[in-house]
Formats: structure tokens, sequence, C-alpha cells
């Protein structure tokens, strides 16, 4: 047996069936590019889940983690150490935030920011102001604290109960949130640009509607940038083009270059409500991940580097919605930046497991929604691929 069949078989014996994977094996990357165990070249258009922001292989992350591995990798979150308390201060720095409390994932960083939404609220406000406001099409995680403030029902449903207290308002629909927020909302979470849930962008408008609600209501606004933030939609923060800030923000998918942590960046008022104790992490933000963190948050945070996304963005655009006059398969087109989302009026798997055979890595969210999501290191030559390949599995799917 090869070692492709080896391995899918060990997989599929040993490992918890969570996933569906496709029939191969991935050994490496090097730029864009991924690479099987056969030696088979993928143009990478998931970055991971838009984690691998600067694709595989780059030189500058790699000398950052070799050096730092050859010092300290953890020593907890006891003690004071050198990356940890760099990059916080990176982060505030290019943020609204005053302070940062480092997680492992995304779902850890929702969870935090909740809970320090509740720990705000029951130190400044009568009891009862406990509620949670989200929004439909919602994605914030798979925990219990994060799967609460997730729209899906089917994600949802086999775990139940979940965190009381949270209620789903339309997204994009400033009246729908004025009767959702109220006296009793102690927090407002939302993704600017809505990324497993199918690609909605909120309306400037709206994130502005929201920002005065939480005002009006002594509400704390959450921002999920997660999957939008760090650059991926063409500036740093996705929630820039609308002119408000929130009181607290999660990262996580890009931040370690492929190594996991999580963000919760946070307002001075909020974090004076936090005290020793109130919550932690044993692992979180370790000398290694953020050592690597900084390379990766201070190539991102570029000016050139966001122009260039902003221009490759407009790129990919023009080219998908000259696809899109093309094949009656693509419904509606969606994006900023390079995060992207393509409905479809047939199902993204079938174009998916072409894609394989055309030797580009894709990504659904939702079952017709194809999402976009190549290494922001993507150059327009990569794009052109991309849309060749995507021309040709719709034009091979419209005429079955
Ligand atoms: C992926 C994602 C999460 C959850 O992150 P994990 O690291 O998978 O726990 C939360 N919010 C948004 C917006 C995401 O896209």
């Amino acid at each position: 047996m090869s070692i492709t069949e080896t391995t899918i078989q060990t997989e599929q014996e040993y490992v918890l069936q969570t996933y569906r994977r496709p029939p191969f094996v991935i050994e490496w990357g090097e730029g864009v590019t991924l690479y099987d165990a056969k030696g088979r070249a993928y143009l990478d258009l998931a970055s991971g889940i838009a984690v691998n922001a600067l694709g595989y292989g780059d030189p500058e992350t790699l000398a950052a983690l070799t050096a730092q591995a050859g010092k300290l990798i953890h020593v907890s979150n006891l003690y004071h150490t050198i990356p940890q308390a760099e990059l916080a201060r990176m982060l505030c720095q290019a943020s609204f935030a005053d302070r940062v409390f480092f997680c492992n994932s995304g779902s850890e960083a929702v969870d935090g920011a909740l809970k320090f939404a509740r720990k705000w609220a029951k130190t400044h406000f009568r009891p009862g102001k406990t509620g949670i406001v989200a929004f439909e099409h919602s994605f914030h995680g798979r925990t219990f604290g994060a799967l609460s403030a997730t729209s899906k029902e089917k994600y949802r449903a086999p775990f139940e109960p979940l965190v009381p207290g949270v209620t789903f308002a339309p997204f994009n629909h400033a009246g729908a949130a004025a009767k959702a927020i109220g006296p009793q909302t102690c927090a407002v979470i939302v993704e600017p640009v809505q990324g497993e849930g199918g690609i909605f962008a909120a309306d400037p408008t709206f994130l502005q509607a929201l920002r005065r609600l939480c005002d009006a209501h002594n509400a704390l606004l959450i921002f999920d940038e997660v999957q939008c933030g760090l650059g991926r939609t063409g500036s740093l923060w996705a929630h820039e083009p609308a002119g408000v800030s929130p009181d607290l923000m999660t990262l996580a998918k890009p931040l370690g270059g492929g190594l996991p942590i999580g963000a919760v960046l946070l307002a001075q008022q909020v974090a004076n409500a936090i005290e020793p104790g109130d919550h932690g992490s044993t692992f979180a933000a370790n000398s290694l991940i953020t050592a690597v963190a900084q390379v990766i948050f201070r190539r991102l945070n570029d000016p050139a580097f966001l122009a260039a996304i902003r221009d490759k963005g407009q790129y990919l655009d023009k080219g998908l919605r000259s696809l899109q006059a093309r094949h009656a398969t693509i419904v509606d087109i969606r994006g900023r930046g390079l995060m992207w989302g393509l409905d479809l009026a047939i199902k993204a798997q079938e174009v998916i497991k072409l894609g394989y055979q055309e030797g580009l890595i894709l990504v659904g969210a939702g079952e017709n929604i194809l999402r976009l999501l190549p290494p922001l290191i993507v150059e327009k030559t990569h794009l052109d691929q991309a849309l060749d390949g995507l021309d040709r599995i719709l034009t091979q799917l419209e005429e079955k």
C-alpha cells in the first residue's frame, strides 16, 4: 500500500470522524502551493481556513520559529515573558484596544469576550443584565460559549442546552437590532464580515447602528474578527470602513502563522472589571507562538501589503464578475479584499471535488456557497489560474 492509502486508512480507523476529508494526503507546502504525498501540486485557495496568510515556508517566520524554539517554548502564564508582552503592545498600538487577553483559538477568544462582558455587566449594573445578542448566519465557534452565539441549528441542536441568554436577530437589519437590544443586554457580538455563514459583509450603517444601540443601553459591542480581521479584507481590521470601534474584539486564525493562538482585545473600561484569577489558560501565548505572531503581525500591518490585498481583491472581483457572466450557476458574488463567497445554483461540494482534480484547494461555506480565502501573498497569476480552473469546472458541471 502507498503512504496515501495507509495514512487514510489509519486516520479513518483511529481519528474521531468529525471531518469528511478528500482522498489525498497533504505532505508539504511552499508559497501558495500544497503538495500531496503523490507529488501532485494544488493551488491553495483556502489557507487552512484563513490561517496561512503568508502561505507556506515563509523564511522570516521560520527564522523566528527556530530562533525562539532554541531559547524558550513555554513556561505558562504564571511568569513574565518577553515575546508575549511585545505582541500585546503591538496589537494595542494598532487598534482601539488598551489590553489583550491571550488564548489558543477563535472559540476560546469568543468565550473569553463573553465572560468579560458578563463580568463587566455584573460589576456595574443590577443583576439580570446578562443578555447576549448575536445574528443570523453567525459563526463564533464550537465550544459551549461560542456555540451558544452561533446561529446554525445543525451545529447547536445535538448539544443543547447551551449557555442561556443568547438571542439572534436578522443580520444587517438595524430596526430588528433595535428591538433585540435593550436594558437586559450585556453584549452584542457580530462579525464585520460573516465567514462560515456565507461571506456577508455588515453594512457600515448597520455597525454604526449597533454602536449607537450599545451605547444607549449600556451594552458592550464585540466584533468577532477571527476570520475577517488582520488584513483579510484589505484593511487591518474589517470594521475600519464603518468608522466605529468595538469594546472588545476577538482575533485568531491568521495571527500565529499556523500555530494556535487567539486574542481578546479590550477597551480599558472593560479591562477594569477583570481581576487576577477571573480567567486564564495554561498554554496561551507561549514564547514560541508570540515570537512567530510578532513576525506575522508586522508583515500584515504594513500599508503596502494591505494596499496590495485591496488591489488583488479588485482584480479578483473583476475576474469573478466575468466568470459569472459566462456561468448561470453563479447566482451571486460577495466579498472584499481576499475574502470572497460565490452563491451557486449547485452544491459547493461538487465544485470543491472537481477542484481537487484541477489542482485547486477550495472550501465551502454552507451547502451552496463556495469560499475563496487564498493566502494574502497570492499573486495575480495565481488568481488567473484559479479563475481558469473554476471556468473549466463550472463548464463541466453545467454540461451534466
Ligand atoms: C473560525 C471562527 C471562529 C472559531 O475559531 P476556532 O479557532 O475554530 O475555534 C470564531 N469566529 C469566527 C468568525 C470564525 O471564523
